[in-house]
């Protein structure tokens, strides 16, 4: 079967917003971030307390600026007045609630009115609609179904834009392969990694991705790089998407690649970006590198002012080709809570990543190993290597592993040992991949 795999670019109308001319959509978000401000003011404790300590009120808000005036709400707000503490709505009218996984202790809870809950399919059906899907488009949901937002966020956006979808959750990876090759998925969500271990999976079972009519795959809830975007690409022969969002905010669907693939759209409209110096909480210009601060605009059972969001980008202010009139944002190579220190030197996993996937003859499986050993911090990374070069003399593996080491003393500015694998000894995830292990803690 010889489909084409090209994204559609048939507009759809819900994607109408997207186009909106810049200065109404300048007044439409002034109009909504005032409404938004007064609600959290009225009906959030921590929000009204903390903007009376700096003598603000919701008047204190004339322009889309004014809002740098407004403290910032962070994660541990949200633990702190767990579990329903910022709800803006009475129980009444909250529809939904979800709730993201704490690594420590108690989760966090969000909340969803009727009209949250519509929201959010819109912004979700724009997203898929940029993605190039449309009806009869036949949407494998590998996105876990459940308290994380993931699953039902993609499944209303699915349904919303009239495409079929299909509600298999993650997991079963032999089941997923089975039901991409026999119901004709054209696109799958999932997050990247649990996506490339699919097809290595189907690969095994004599099932080559790239001649089944899948052409797009949506892929978020972890980071992941450009040179794994590729690597994706060529294995599978699909386009792959990101997509970005946090339950904080409302799940998946805050922002979306283009046909572009050149930074995520930020659906402005309803979720107003800025990006600050994550040191000085200070605004920093369109342009610039900082950490992403987002402010619902439209959300009503719990409103979030300011939101700290750790994710490291910059705004891209100029003119994206396919049209859209909202900025972009460069795709979130790293969070700031991801930084390791080893030896004095910031390392982020996702260097670590783009510097193996340089190395012909590695797979994009990896885990990065710290360790502390006479009180310095140690770093040792695992790289799982093609069957190919497995099989390869000894000289060989030799080779590629101070390759690697190369590579990643040229990112990093750091030499750490690299440990060759063979396929499949880095245990794969079904959700978000697990780079990182801290023995350091246990030491
Ligand atoms: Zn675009």
């Amino acid at each position: 079967m010889n489909m084409p795999k090209q994204p559609c670019d048939r507009f759809h109308p819900g994607s109408a917003p997207d186009f909106i001319p810049s200065p109404l959509l300048g007044e439409l978000q002034l109009r909504r971030m005032r409404a938004t401000v007064q609600r959290a003011y009225e009906r959030v404790e921590l929000t009204r307390s903390r903007m009376a300590e700096r003598g603000l009120t919701p008047a204190s808000i004339q322009s889309l600026g004014d809002i740098a005036k407004l403290p910032f709400t962070t994660k541990a707000d949200l633990r702190d007045t767990y579990p329903f503490g910022l709800f803006a709505s009475p129980m009444e009218e909250v529809v939904r609630l979800h709730a993201s996984s704490g690594t420590t202790g108690k989760p966090i809870v969000v909340a969803y009115t009727r009209e949250d809950v519509d929201v959010w399919t819109s912004v979700m059906v724009r997203s898929f609609a940029a993605c190039g899907l449309h009806r009869g488009d036949v949407v494998q949901n590998a996105y876990g179904y459940g308290l994380f937002t993931g699953g039902l966020g993609a499944h209303y956006g699915a349904e919303g834009l009239g495409a079929t979808v299909i509600p298999i959750s993650g997991g079963n990876t032999d089941r997923q392969i089975m039901v991409m090759k026999d119901f004709g998925v054209t696109a799958i969500c999932s997050t990247p990694s649990y996506f490339l271990h699919m097809v290595e999976r189907a690969s095994e079972m004599g099932i080559d991705v790239r001649e089944l009519p899948v052409r797009v795959g949506v892929f978020g809830a972890e980071p992941w790089t450009e040179s794994m975007r590729k690597r994706v690409e060529a294995l599978s022969g699909i386009r792959a998407m990101d997509i970005y969002g946090l339950s904080e905010i409302i799940g998946p669907g805050v922002a979306i690649e283009c046909a572009a693939q050149n930074g995520l759209h930020i659906f402005e409209d309803h979720f107003y970006p800025e990006i600050i110096d994550p040191e000085s909480g200070e605004v920093l210009p369109d342009g610039e590198e900082g950490e992403l601060v987002l402010t619902t605009l439209s959300k009503r059972a719990m409103p979030m002012i300011r939101y700290r969001t750790r994710d490291i980008t910059a705004l891209m202010p100029e003119q994206c080709n396919c049209g859209r009139t909202l900025r972009r944002m460069r795709r979130i190579g790293r969070r700031s809570d991801d930084m390791m220190i080893i030896r004095g030197v910031n390392v982020f996993p996702s260097q670590v990543e783009a510097a193996l996937l340089e190395v012909e003859g590695t797979l994009p499986h990896y885990q990065i190993v710290l360790s502390r050993e006479h009180g310095l911090d140690q770093m040792e990374v695992l790289v799982e290597v093609t069957a190919e070069s497995f099989s390869d003399r000894i000289g060989a593996l030799e080779q590629l592993s101070s390759q690697i080491e190369d590579r990643l003393e040229h990112v990093l500015g750091l030499r750490a040992p690299v440990r060759l694998v063979e396929p499949h000894t880095i245990q794969r995830s079904e959700g978000k991949a697990k780079r990182v292990i801290d023995k350091r803690v246990q030491a």
